[in-house]
């Protein structure tokens, strides 16, 4: 179907019949202002000149800009231009409401009334967030011929004029997703090689949350690991407008390979497993702190002196700027978020499997941390601080089974998967997975050299 069979669709679908008149000529007004460089020797050139009509490839900004291809009429329809107008794009910012936008654009409350009470639809017009985009198509001075409501480039709702109320269409369109794969090795921190990669950040985050359960990233990287990320960028219309999923990730840590992919199970829960099957997310975080809210002066791969600000020392320093947030190792209950001598502000969390957790020298709890409230693996539970026996800002962590404190790192090395894939849903697991990992695997044959020892666990 070429382009003017999909206006001439978009056309009949968008106006009844008596409206579709002014919106021919609309479009081709429309048409001529993009079509016509804005020179004013350009305005002069005459009408029959302009077939054909150069299609504008540019659809994503989507919805803030016309959009050429949707109006493109056949030749021979000569507009009308004492009846025209364009459509008014608001982008709506933080503070604005409704009754003020329309009121901006020359339109009534009465006019506001008429495309609320239209349709259930109209109620997204009730909740607008900073970043809809809306479209107004106002052809006579205070007629509201046409209005488009885009929440994202890819989710909206056309209303459109139909005596005195207005006739509703959704929009959901669909990106085009590519894959993208991006390599990083360790010179200095994590942050840093995704920055010199040009990886995006939250790319990156998601790829630490991914290893969360099997790397600590501030304690374990070393100089020359190696990582690498096959994710998705998703295009409308050709222009980039965000990042998808991460496919499969690869991390080599002092010589370990761990390899994560992505997977849906048949229950519809999306999960990182690594080549066998086994789910990357652990019973317990390695590291209690996110180590992107780490600020950028602070080098997480450098090894930090351990402090023994508490006697007896028995835990994990953390060195880290005040206010970064802590994270809960594990599912639990809060035990205890109070004041206690040398540790000073302390959270314990007792968890399944006679484990427990503390966190000392906080300069405050998190949001609702009390005693005897559950928390979740990765709920913030407070911030760093230096309240008790701390000379500077660090996380003083303690890992502890049945009341004896351990190595937390020897621990979980050898504790049992927390979730995997069940036996009768490895044939499923190996379909959907093979051929994303010989690809993945292909990909990183091209870019290592070096490729480390699989992990041990
Ligand atoms: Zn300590």
């Amino acid at each position: 179907m070429n382009l003017i069979e999909q206006a001439a669709i978009f056309i009949r679908r968008y106006y009844p019949r008596d409206h579709l008149y002014t919106a021919v000529a609309l479009a081709v007004f429309v048409a001529l202002l993009f079509v016509l460089p804005s020179t004013e020797s350009a305005v002069a050139v005459p009408l029959q000149t302009r077939a054909p009509i150069p299609i504008a490839t540019d659809q994503t900004s989507g919805m803030n800009q016309i959009n050429l291809s949707d109006y493109v009429v056949p030749a021979g329809n000569e507009p009308l231009l004492a009846d025209i107008t364009i459509w008014k794009n608001v982008q709506v910012q933080s503070g604005d409401n409704l009754s003020a936008i329309f009121t901006k654009v020359g339109l009534s409350n009465q006019d506001l009334f008429r495309v609320l009470n239209s349709s259930d639809e109209a109620k997204i017009l009730n909740r607008i967030y900073p970043g809809y985009e809306l479209d107004f198509m106002i052809p006579d001075q205070g007629q509201l011929e046409a209005l488009r409501v885009f929440k994202s480039p890819l989710e909206g709702y056309v209303f459109t004029r139909n005596d005195n109320s207005y006739i509703v269409e959704s929009v959901l369109k669909q990106p085009d997703v590519q894959q993208t794969f991006k390599v990083g090795t360790i010179n200095d921190s994590l942050f840093m090689a995704g920055q010199r990669e040009q990886i995006p950040a939250v790319t990156l985050m998601e790829m630490a949350n991914i290893f969360g359960g099997v790397i600590d990233f501030i304690l374990d990287p070393r100089q020359g690991d190696e990582f690498s990320i096959l994710y998705e960028e998703k295009y409308l219309d050709g222009k980039f407008i965000g990042n998808g999923e991460i496919l499969a990730s690869q991390f080599i840590n002092q010589g370990k390979k761990y390899i994560a992919i992505r997977y849906v199970k048949e229950d519809g829960t999306v999960g990182y497993y690594n080549p066998e099957g086994e789910s990357m997310r652990k019973a317990f975080l390695r590291n209690p702190l996110d180590v992107f809210r780490i600020s950028s002066n602070f080098n997480p791969s450098r090894r930090h002196p351990i402090l023994n600000t508490i006697r007896a020392h028995k835990g994990t320093d953390y060195a880290a700027p005040t206010g970064t947030p802590i994270r809960a190792t594990s599912d639990g209950r809060i035990t205890r978020a109070s004041r206690n001598g040398s540790f000073g502000n302390l959270v314990v969390i007792q968890h399944n499997g006679s484990f427990e957790t503390k966190y000392a020298h906080l300069s405050k709890y998190g949001p609702g941390i009390k005693r005897g409230v559950n928390v979740r693996q990765g709920d913030i539970i407070g911030y760093v601080g230096t309240t008790g026996s701390a000379t500077g800002p660090h996380l003083h962590y303690e890992f502890l089974l049945n009341g004896i404190h351990q190595d937390p790192r020897s621990i979980l090395d050898n504790l049992p998967q927390a979730v995997s894939i069940e036996p009768g849903e490895m044939v499923q697991f190996k379909s959907d997975t093979t051929e994303l990992l010989q690809h993945f695997s292909a990909l990183n044959d091209t870019k290592f050299l070096n490729l480390g020892q699989p992990a041990a666990d």
